[in-house]
């Protein structure tokens, strides 16, 4: 291929076939870099040339045939910009295989193409992908494919596809349906994974499972969400937790060698899930910089500062971030608001703070501190200028505002090192959460997460104090994967879907088919899904999901290319038996 030769091909006679990159016309000879999916290589068309009648019709775009020999180029003309800067090809014919219009951006400048709007790319994404820039992820995004079957190929795991017209499965997203023609009123469901499958597939008695599998969820989107995403699926029969792990953690090392040439050490650090949230306010914890969280609780306990007794009074803490004064110096009172404004939105009521100033502190709050709160906060803020930023709520509120307010300070700080993987498992999950809204109680993974046994009793009196055998996988803060052990007896599969509030005869309504599958036997059996894309992302050093997918969909949730979604035709409708409600108007093109 254009982009595969060298000095060494020198002499040869080759045929190409690939892009007209730029045309530059000097001294007479027509110079074509000639692009394919391995690179650029340089052509050169002299005037005496059958090959030069063509060469000046040719423009950016234009597909083209053209054989000629393999010279090095004149010494002073080499380069290293392009990896065939050592060589170039005399044409000695050439033919157009397809002409082009002028595209809607410019695809030969990088630089030019990085302002390009995203949605004028995703709208000619073919176009876009044929800037190697655009490519690179999804050849990567092969390397890792091809590394993850042959691993687990090796290690004696299956892969199976399971169904995409299906039931519903519970993972706490709303669901993609699709209507049936042939029962009228009755509906698809796209999966939101293939729980349910693989572990019918371990009842099955398959043992070993992976699936890199499509998967649906309805959610409002994020910056970092497509509604529909690959997972890496795998579920394993007569395991514990220990082994799930190692097995990620052998195959994650084979992934980063194989598909990018680097090392990663294993094991990867654990830490509990409180330890992450009291520690770095977030379950899924960016460790790649060092600011950690305290709890201030205890100086406070006997405090006359109204806004902290009452949070303590009603079961809530005071927690704190602090900040050395190296960083803490650039944060003006304007900053700390901009920091308090982002606290907020994640339902802290505010961001107090307390600067180091001589023997005791400056601040709003500090006229309410006591000597022995100066005293026990002066360890929390050891120099001058440290600074403590803190946040009175109730407990899992207080972490994750400071945790968020960790992270831009981290960012806003320049102190994420580049370049690093900081994997880490967060293990000991509750089981279940408090649903505010519900008040009842709602599973943290799925309902199918096994509780550990001792806390099995806890279920009846006290769920929230159950912890579950579920893991989740963290890489620079993103949480790429997650899993667990699953329930393998019935009786507990039902004690569970009573804990989240439906009665036997609701469960068996949905998930009689599971139930019965349990009643067979199960064997004991757990897993995990990596969240494909966005491991890729990260492995890419990509800022965006949608640069590591071929054809991704935008913010809101629709195709530009091809206009998904659309409207049926009333004839469609009619053969669906569906009715429309309301017309809803359509949205402006963007
Ligand atoms: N099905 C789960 C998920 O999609 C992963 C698992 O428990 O294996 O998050």
């Amino acid at each position: 291929m254009s982009g595969d030769l060298r000095g060494a091909d020198a002499g040869q006679t080759v045929t190409l076939q690939g892009w007209v990159h730029r045309r530059r016309d000097l001294g007479g000879l027509i110079f074509v870099d000639l692009r394919d999916r391995a690179g650029l290589v340089q052509v050169v068309i002299e005037p005496g040339s059958p090959a030069f009648a063509v060469g000046e019709q040719l423009r950016p775009e234009f597909i083209v045939t053209v054989s000629g020999s393999v010279r090095l180029r004149p010494e002073e003309q080499r380069t290293t910009r392009l990896e065939t800067g050592d060589v170039e090809v005399l044409a000695e014919a050439l033919s157009i295989l397809s002409e082009a219009k002028t595209p809607p951006f410019v695809l030969n400048n990088p630089e030019a193409a990085a302002e390009v709007s995203e949605e004028l790319r995703l709208k000619y994404r073919y176009l876009d992908l044929r800037r190697p820039e655009a490519a690179a992820p999804l050849m990567l995004r092969h390397r890792v494919s091809k590394a993850i079957w042959d691993f687990l190929d090796a290690e004696g795991f299956v892969q199976v596809e399971t169904p995409l017209l299906t039931l519903s499965t519970p993972e706490g997203a709303r669901d993609y349906v699709v209507p049936s023609r042939t029962q009228p009123g009755n509906f698809y469901a796209l999966p939101q994974s293939p729980q349910l499958f693989k572990q019918l597939l371990m009842m099955g008695g398959l043992e070993r499972y992976f699936q890199i599998a499509r998967c649906f969820r309805d959610e409002d989107l994020r910056a970092d969400r497509q509604p529909d995403f690959t997972q890496l699926d795998i579920e394993l029969s007569f395991v514990e937790q220990d082994d799930i792990l190692a097995l990620n953690e052998r195959l994650m090392q084979f992934v980063v060698k194989t598909a990018l040439g680097r090392d990663i050490e294993v094991p990867f650090s654990r830490l509990s899930y409180d330890e992450a949230l009291t520690r770095y306010g977030s379950d899924k914890p960016d460790v790649r910089f060092a600011l950690e969280l305290t709890d201030l609780s205890p100086v406070f306990s006997s405090t006359t500062f109204r806004g902290f007794a009452s949070v303590l009074a009603s079961g809530g803490s005071v927690r704190a971030l602090p900040v050395s004064a190296e960083h803490a110096a650039s944060l003006s009172r304007k900053r700390l608001g901009e920091l308090e404004t982002h606290a907020k939105t994640y339902g802290a009521q505010g961001l107090a703070w307390l600067r180091r100033e001589g023997e005791g502190f400056s601040g709003p709050i500090a006229k309410f501190l006591a000597d022995a709160e100066v005293q026990a906060l002066a360890q929390h803020a050891p120099d001058e200028g440290d600074l403590l930023l803190i946040v009175a709520a109730k407990t899992r509120t207080a972490c994750e505002a400071l945790g968020a307010v960790r992270l831009r300070l981290a960012h806003e700080l320049g102190l994420i090192p580049k370049g690093e993987l900081a994997f880490l498992w967060v293990v000991d999950f509750p089981l279940l959460e408090h649903d505010e809204e519900t008040g009842g109680y709602t599973y943290m993974h799925h309902p199918f997460t096994r509780p550990r046994d001792e806390d099995l009793p806890l279920l009846g009196s006290d769920p929230g104090k159950v912890r579950a055998w579920a893991y989740d996988l963290v890489l620079n803060g993103f949480e790429i994967g997650g899993g667990s052990l699953r329930i393998h007896k019935l009786e507990t599969q039902l004690t569970m879907f009573r804990a989240l509030g439906f009665s036997d005869d609701e469960a068996r309504a949905r998930f009689g088919f599971f139930l019965d599958a349990l009643a067979y036997g199960a064997p004991p059996h757990g897993g995990v899904a990596w969240g494909l894309d966005r491991l890729i992302m990260l492995l890419a050093g990509a800022k965006s999901l949608r640069e590591v997918i071929a054809f991704p969909k935008n913010q809101r949730g629709a195709d530009p290319l091809t206009g998904a979604p659309g409207p049926l035709t009333q004839a469609q409708l009619a053969e669906l038996s569906l009715q429309l409600a309301t017309i809803p108007k359509t949205e402006e093109p963007a």
